[in-house]
Parts: C-alpha cells; structure tokens; sequence
C-alpha cells in the first residue's frame, strides 16, 4: 500500500518496515518508532467519515500506515474480526451528558478498558503474520493490570503464539486479575510474582536483555510502546470528531499516564483532524503537568491511587512528542541521558512553547476524583469509574474555553467496582459478565521475585 518506514526516536537504530515494527518494541539504541512523516487527510475524507461505521473510519486511517505485507482485504478482515466482539455497535459510542460535554466511551471490550482497542487487532495482526511465515512466538509482558488482560484476551485464540503475563501478587484488583486467570486456555500463563510492578517490569527487562535466551525461546515483547497500539487509537478521534454536532474548537480531555492515549489524539490532529486542545489529565501523579508548567521534567516516587492505571512517572511515549517537535534525535538521546541519570531533565523555552500549542495539562487530587464521581452520579446519573472521574474534572476550569470538552472515558466503572461502590452505595452498574467472571476458577502460578524462577517456568511450558 503505502512506503512509509518506522524510524527511532533516538537515530541509530536501523529503520523498519510495518511488519518488523509490529514485532518490535523497543529500539535497539533505547528509543521508541515513529513514522518518517504523517500521512495527511484531505478535509472532503474527514468529513466523509460521519458516514461511515468505525470499522470503516478504522480502515481508512490504519490503511496509511500499512505496507504490502498486508492486502487490502486482510486489513478489512482483520478489522472486522477484532472489533465484533464489541458489546456496544459504535465500538466507541460518544455520549453527550450535558451542556457542552461528552464522553467517548472506549471500554466497550472484552476486558473493559480502552487497551482493547489496540490489542484485539495487534493480536490478530500478528497471528496473520505468523501463520503465514509458519512461525511460532512466546510472548512476555508485565501488566499493572489492563495491559494484561487486554493482551490475554486477544491472543487466546491465536495458535501460534503462547503468552506469559507477569503482575505484582495481591496488587491489582480483584477483578482486573480475574479477566486474566479466568481465561481457559493451554496458551495463557499468568504469574504472580511476590513483590511490585516494577519487579516485574525488571524481570523482563533482565529476560530480553539475555539475547542468546531471547532468540532461543522466540520471545516477543508486549508493551505499551508499540507503535501499532497507538495507530490503532488513531481512529477514535476521528471517529468522535466526526460525531458531534459542531465540532469547531473542541478540547479532548485524556486521563494520562504512558502519554499513548493522548499521542494518538495528537497524531490524528496531525494528520489533518482539526482539533483544537488535548488536556493531559493527570491524577496526583502530575509529572507531566508539572513539566507544562515549568518546562522541568522530574521525576518523583509513584503514589498509589484510586485511578492505577495512571500511576506512573515514567510517561514512555512523551519522547516521542518530543521527537515530532524537535526532529532532533540527539537532543531526544541526551534528555532522556539525564533523565536516566539525574532523574530530571529541562526543556527549552522554544521547545515548551511548540507543546502549548496544543497541550493544557491539570491534576486531580483524590478528594476531588471522588466528589466528581459523586456528583455525576447525583446529577446526571451517570456512572464513571475513577480514571474517567480524573479527565472530567481535570477540565472542569476550561468549560468556558471550548466549543465542545470530550473525554475519554477510558475503563468501565465496574473494573474498580470496589471505589466506585464505596462512593456511589449502589452496584447496579456492575455487570452480569463481572459478577461470573468474580465466579470462575483462576489459573495462575505463584514466583518468586527473580529471573530464574521465571526463566525455568518458561523453560518448561514453551
Ligand atoms: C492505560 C490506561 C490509561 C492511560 O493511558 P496511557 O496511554 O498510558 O496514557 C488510562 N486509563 C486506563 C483505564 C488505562 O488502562
């Protein structure tokens, strides 16, 4: 289809075609892919598109970014087959509450969260690739919690390829662990490991740092920085814009912690999509509102909040903002030096400027998450779990500002039932597939925090 090639942030790493970046998620010089330039949309396309379904949409965006390892007819296949076990016909329905918001309701998946979207097709995608080749994968990856699940529940049927899925023992929720134990399936391998999340990240880390070992057992990496799971939440911006009324100045607020999310929105604005702002909204993890504010990037300890998913300082993807606003690899490789080694870098005033462009960025305490959840309830009778409560109430002072405020409601409430009951006294919004999933066995083994544990019960299952 298209010849475009995939190059790293950080510019010594050989560049790649669609079907190897797929594969790959780290560079080999430590950066993160990107494509050599942005396909562009012509305005008639765009507005085209409040026509036509999201698997439609979806096929005309990710069409751009393919190459002629994949026909035409396999893309449309594998779309339509990742996206019908949706259990909403919009796959990301846009809801208007009121006034002038809206929530792009992405946990209409499987597992209930938005990394459905990617991981239902990048699982799809790679057994399409493997079963042509004859090849077989094992796939290893950590979760604090919805990567997991997402990654599990789109290669469980995938034949060619086994899974292992690494998460901290008793430190997720109850029920985002039981969307991965439940799952029956010879090729799904959960382990526990005893100790945090970081633990398990550095397992893998340590894993495919071990090049003779990697090669040996065929071991792929399944992370949040895969340039495929960005492309793939690409098309929910289109296909919201392309749904509202009047779409003129319209800000996105996106709950933020990996910065992959909010990029996609970005790189959509990029080709073509007219959105005004993006808001990074942040809980009281607020490294990267800090960084808008000040230009200084530092990092500070992780603290456990009621939104997880957003935990995080380490905001992965923001290098590769900072790349598509500086086409200079050299000074991307020298940031993310310091930030390595002094745990803090600072941008340039020219730098920071270009970001506001199109970045705000406002965190949420707690306290005031769950009086948002609260009053949406009391208000509007509308049901949002905390990581939802964090875009919506992270705008609240923009109201005024925009057109339109759209946010990305990111996880089902019913994932984080236990915060959302305790708030709201009521549990009609959990649903009958949680209450049998909360039922089922769980299959899981229990490791020791250390690599060779891991590597022997790999060993002996692949
Ligand atoms: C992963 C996740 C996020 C954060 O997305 P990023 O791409 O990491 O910024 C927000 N909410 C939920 C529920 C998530 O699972």
């Amino acid at each position: 289809m298209n010849n475009i090639s995939y190059v790293s942030t950080r510019g010594s790493s050989d560049k790649l075609n669609f079907r190897d970046v797929v594969f790959e998620g780290l560079a080999t010089d430590g950066g993160l892919y990107i494509p050599d330039k942005w396909p562009k949309l012509d305005i008639h396309k765009i507005d085209s598109f409040s026509s036509m379904s999201y698997q439609e949409i979806a096929y005309e965006i990710i069409k751009l970014y393919v190459d002629d390892s994949l026909s035409k007819d396999e893309l449309k296949k594998i779309i339509s087959e990742s996206y019908c076990n949706f259990d909403h016909d919009d796959i990301t329905p846009l809801i208007h509450s009121h006034d002038n918001q809206y929530f792009l309701e992405l946990y209409h998946g499987p597992t209930y969260a938005f990394k459905d979207i990617a991981m239902q097709f990048i699982s799809r995608l790679m057994g399409h690739y493997l079963e042509n080749d004859n090849r077989n994968i094992n796939i290893l990856g950590a979760t604090s919690g919805d990567t997991g699940a997402a990654a599990i529940e789109g290669f469980k049927n995938i034949t060619s390829a086994k899974i292992f899925i690494l998460h901290p023992h008793n430190k997720i929720s109850e029920v985002q662990r039981k969307f991965m134990t439940t799952i029956e399936s010879n090729s799904v391998h959960n382990i526990a490991i005893k100790g945090s999340f970081d633990d398990c990240q550095n397992i893998i880390k340590k894993i495919f740092s071990d090049t003779n070992y990697k090669i040996s057992k065929n071991l792929t990496a399944i992370n949040s920085i895969n340039w495929a799971r960005i492309m793939c939440q690409i098309v929910y911006y289109f296909y919201a814009m392309s749904r509202l009324p009047n779409n003129k100045n319209t800000l996105f607020s996106v709950p933020t912690g990996n910065f992959g999310d909010i990029f996609a929105g970005y790189v959509a604005k990029k080709m073509g999509l007219d959105i005004k702002m993006f808001n990074i909204a942040t809980n009281e993890n607020d490294i990267l509102t800090r960084t808008l504010q000040t230009g200084i990037h530092a990092l500070k300890n992780v603290k456990e909040t009621s939104s997880p998913s957003i935990d995080i300082q380490i905001s992965s993807n923001f290098e590769r903002l900072l790349y598509d606003i500086t086409k200079d690899s050299e000074y991307v490789n020298n940031l993310m030096h310091e930030l390595k080694n002094k745990k803090v870098y600072n941008l340039d005033e020219s730098i920071l400027h270009k970001i506001r462009q199109s970045f705000v960025s406002n965190s949420v305490s707690e306290t005031n998450v769950r009086t948002t959840i609260s009053n949406l309830y009391n208000s509007y009778n509308l049901v949002v779990d905390p990581h939802t409560a964090v875009g919506y109430t992270s705008s609240i002072d923009l109201r005024e500002t925009y057109n339109n405020i759209v946010t990305l409601s990111t996880a089902h409430p019913a994932k984080f039932k236990d915060t959302v009951v305790d708030i709201i006294n009521n549990d009609n919004f959990v649903t009958k597939k949680i209450h049998d999933i909360i039922n089922r066995d769980e299959k899981m083994t229990i490791l020791e925090n250390d690599v060779s544990s891991v590597q022997k019960f790999i060993n002996t299952s692949v």
